[in-house]
């Protein structure tokens, strides 16, 4: 029974009064039975929500009525329930936490399709592709040959931006989930003088959606409850994470079941049951272990 969807999109814009859109949008929401969580922002709109096949139409065209949303792309999954228990409209400072100051959005980089990215893998062509998601991210999921520099928050963005200054003539190819992160730590390699820089348009969800056990490595973290997405089946590429105990292939986070340390690492299932949920001896014998709902 797959007649559930998922959506995933963002738009830059210049909002207004984002406060009255926020009321009236959560109302929408409601109405249509929409679960998951929409930041809003003067800087624009940046949401993931999930809903009946019929209610995600009607949640679309709703948005796509506000002239400034009339082209907004949405990213589609289907799925057979809702990924989402909740629904959040907020409007916040920013739609992505960033940080770095004023990047001026007009001048973002030149966007790469998703074929255009397999054709530079294929001409082997000389060019620098850079994760600008998280460290936990890239862990389990990476284009093939990427620089995943760890960030610990995007904020990290200006210090990745310092190291990769030895390549500014070369071509840089930067990508994150769905393009929103990109779309600034693209520009603002632009801003900084990077000569040859290029965003991945609609991001990794984008690229999956059309090719699978190509150039794409791992799992997607995403931000709803299904944690993570699997899209290959090829078995070299099916999993690239490590299960921190065993080292044997998986995508599988868990937070250390000790609530004093709540780590967040990759396990395989064996593991998982043997060190009962806990990262360590130490947060094994923890008296303030979580207690478990099953598994
Ligand atoms: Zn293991
Ligand atoms: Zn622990």
């Amino acid at each position: 029974m797959k007649n559930y969807k998922v959506l995933l999109f963002y738009k830059y814009i210049t909002f207004p009064d984002p406060e009255k859109f926020c009321k009236e949008h959560l109302l929408f929401c409601q109405q249509n039975n929409i679960l998951g969580r929409i930041w809003i922002a003067h800087e624009g709109i940046n949401g993931t929500v999930s809903g009946l096949s019929e209610d995600i139409e009607k949640y679309k065209s709703g948005i796509r009525k506000y002239p400034e949303f009339s082209d907004i792309w949405f990213k589609e999954d289907i799925y057979d329930t809702h990924t989402f228990n909740k629904i959040h409209v907020r409007v916040k400072e920013e739609i992505v936490n960033a940080s770095f100051g004023e990047v001026d959005l007009s001048k973002t980089a030149k966007r790469l399709k998703p074929e255009e990215l397999n054709k530079f893998y294929e001409d082997g062509k000389e060019f620098i592709i850079v994760d600008a998601r998280n460290d936990y991210e890239s862990r389990i999921g990476k284009f093939k040959n990427a620089i995943t520099p760890g960030m610990k928050t995007f904020r990290d963005w200006t210090e990745v931006a310092e190291e990769l200054t030895p390549y500014k003539d070369k071509m840089i190819v930067t990508y994150c989930t769905g393009g929103i992160r990109c779309e600034k730590a693209s520009a603002y390699l632009v801003e900084k003088g990077f000569k040859d820089v290029y965003q991945m348009d609609g991001g990794i969800w984008n690229y999956i959606n059309q090719y699978k056990d190509m150039y794409w490595e791992g799992s997607v973290f995403v931000f709803d409850e299904r944690r993570i997405v699997t899209p290959n089946t090829k078995e070299e590429i099916k999993h690239i994470g490590k299960c921190y105990y065993c080292g044997k292939s998986s995508s599988y986070y868990i937070n250390c079941h000790n609530q004093d340390c709540d780590k967040l690492f990759v396990t395989c299932d064996e593991c998982k049951v043997e060190n009962d949920y806990c990262c360590s001896d130490r947060c094994r014998q923890s008296p303030n272990r979580r207690k478990r709902v099953h598994g």
